[in-house]
């Protein structure tokens, strides 16, 4: 029994979701198929729908699930109407499961749980694949012992193989002896991630499922419930609604070296990323780039991600995470971004003291070689000094007593000079650099470690006019030898 799924000749207007677990963090990697997901129903017009998946209770916390929230809210990804909460709808998982056995496409399974471990054992030393054999599925209720605990298996098609025209993986079988029958109810009546999965999915109306292709085996067996519950694999529909949606298989990120991403190569959460000082619309463009392409462009605002997203430029293959490429990345839209808004979001990570007008009026100078947010803050810090500057000991090295006279001497010039602008503030120092037949960098050392109490900063004129004149030669004075 042949027949296949998402031929791409869906016409309903599209609905996705994204179907995160709350593991404590929000993977990239998910974060990847949740930004694919979101931008397909965009491009769409469709509707892009959030499932927070906590029927795992010990996992799921509030602040766990607050994480994966806070963490699509700072990529700018707002999805349409409430989030749904799959631990809230187990009944209606249930329901599903009792309708499917009312039908006879699911079945009571009695065996106890040494039985099956003893039945695993038999595989293993037969050298069989370990999967459920079927033992209940012919046999009648009345067989099992009064009141005997039960879990509830739907029944899978027998011979022929499951089809899956995947929107990334293209077209993917299964032998259909390899899907066994499932548990859809757990003894305790509670539902398996197997069956609640998909009975959201159908509810929420969704047209195109994206996800991880680590999902791929389990889409063989999710629309197993899907084709009992419409009638495909035999039998009246059960329900109106349930129509296979298109799914879409999207390779895993791996790592530079090859293999999986994984701890070793990093930070694997969004919000490390934005601790890092990422910004939000760099994660964004690079998630974006990380397995799908447009020609060789490489950075898109939100708009054009939209315009162009569609499943079939995403790669087929796995993505390698390059931090050397996000982080440059980081630097160009640090340098697009509004000088204000990165005041905002720079003056807290100095501290109390960090004036955001000043910020923003330096921030053009700091940003021309930042490429995070908190090399940017370091950057800035020495605006936010107080007198007199503790200099760190590579400055302090500056300031011998050959380093301290020539500050005294420059504090002279300064101190006479009435044009404080960089090209006045350049001619002045330059010409004093010839007149002791110096370069200007032997000049710019003492002076910058003075004036900001560190050996790397913004250039050194820069520098002047972002202090200002009352305070530059106030910090001069701190450190010259009279
Ligand atoms: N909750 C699953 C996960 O976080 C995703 C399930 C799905 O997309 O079908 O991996």
């Amino acid at each position: 029994m042949a027949s296949s799924s998402g031929n791409g000749s869906d016409q309903r207007p599209v609905v996705t979701r994204f179907a995160p677990s709350p593991t404590g963090f929000l993977h990239i990697g998910n974060a990847r198929t949740g930004l694919f997901s979101w931008l397909y129903a965009r491009h769409y017009g469709g509707k892009a729908l959030l499932r927070i998946e906590d029927t795992d209770k010990k996992r799921s916390t509030q602040e766990a699930i607050d994480v994966i929230l806070d963490g699509l809210d700072w990529l700018g990804l707002e999805f349409d109407g409430d989030a749904v909460y799959q631990s809230q709808r187990a009944d209606r998982h249930a329901e599903v499961a009792m309708k499917l056995l009312e039908a006879g496409h699911a079945y009571k399974c009695f065996a106890s749980s040494e039985e099956l471990a003893e039945m695993r054992e038999q595989q293993k030393a037969a050298k069989q694949p370990m999967r459920y054999d079927g033992r209940w599925r012919d046999r009648d209720p009345s067989e099992a012992a009064e009141g005997a605990p039960f879990t509830v298996r739907i029944k899978t098609p027998e011979g022929g193989e499951t089809v899956i025209n995947d929107a990334v993986q293209g077209r993917v079988k299964v032998d259909n002896r390899e899907i066994d029958d499932f548990i859809l109810l757990r003894a305790d009546g509670s539902p398996t991630y197997m069956l609640a999965v998909v009975v959201d999915d159908m509810d929420m109306g969704c047209t195109h499922i994206i996800r991880g292709d680590d999902h791929l085996n389990n889409a063989f067996r999710q629309i197993q419930v899907i084709r009992a519950m419409n009638g495909a694999n035999g039998g009246q529909a059960i329900e109106d609604g349930w129509e296979e949606p298109t799914y879409a298989h999207v390779p895993l990120i791996h790592g530079n070296d090859g293999a999986k991403l994984s701890k070793r190569h990093g930070a694997l959460g969004v919000r490390d990323y934005r601790e890092m000082g990422i910004l939000p619309e760099t994660l964004f463009n690079y998630l974006l780039r990380l397995g799908w392409g447009h020609g060789d462009q490489e950075e898109f605002s939100r708009d054009e991600a939209i315009a162009l997203f569609d499943i079939d430029a995403v790669n087929k293959g796995p993505s390698r995470f390059d931090m050397k490429k996000l982080l440059n990345m980081n630097g160009n839209y640090i340098r697009a971004a509004d000088d204000a808004r990165l005041a905002g979001m720079v003056a807290p990570l100095i501290g109390p003291d960090a004036d955001k007008a000043l910020l923003t009026q330096a921030m053009p100078v700091l940003k021309t070689r930042a490429r995070d947010l908190n090399e940017l803050a370091e950057g800035a810090s020495f605006l936010f000094k107080t007198r007199p500057l503790d200099l760190t000991e590579k400055a302090a090295g500056l300031l011998d007593e050959d380093g301290r006279q020539l500050l005294a001497a420059i504090f002279e010039r300064l101190q006479a000079e009435t044009d404080w602008t960089i090209e006045a503030l350049e001619a002045n120092l330059n010409a004093y650099a010839q007149e002791l037949e110096l370069g200007l960098g032997k000049l710019a050392q003492p002076l910058r470690a003075a004036l900001t109490g560190q050996t790397t900063s913004p250039g050194i004129f820069d520098v002047l006019v972002l202090l200002g004149r009352e305070e530059s030669l106030a910090r001069i004075n701190d450190q010259a030898g009279g």
